[in-house]
């Protein structure tokens, strides 16, 4: 599963905010932020961020909910 993400080479120019069109991002104090639960990882805000400060990562749903210790308590 995609993500996108603002890192912080954000210039707050704004750009992006008004480009996403399920209004997903926000100002905050250290540049846009990106509610994740909103964004449908379309990628227009990171094609259209001049600063490239907007980064697409992948993000594993299964395993984060997954316990590291779980299998450790096999016998
Ligand atoms: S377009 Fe890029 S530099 Fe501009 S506010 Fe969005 S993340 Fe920041
Ligand atoms: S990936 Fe698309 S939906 Fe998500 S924040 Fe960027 S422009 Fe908005």
């Amino acid at each position: 599963m995609k993500r996108y993400e603002v890192t912080r080479g954000c210039t707050f120019c704004a750009t992006c905010i008004y480009e996403c069109p399920v209004e997903a991002i926000a100002m905050g104090l250290e540049g846009a932020r990106i509610d994740q639960e909103a964004c449908i990882a379309c990628g227009v805000c990171r094609e259209n961020c001049a600063s490239e400060a907007i980064v697409e990562i992948e993000f594993d749903a299964k395993r984060q909910k997954t316990e590291p210790t779980e299998e450790r308590k096999q016998p």
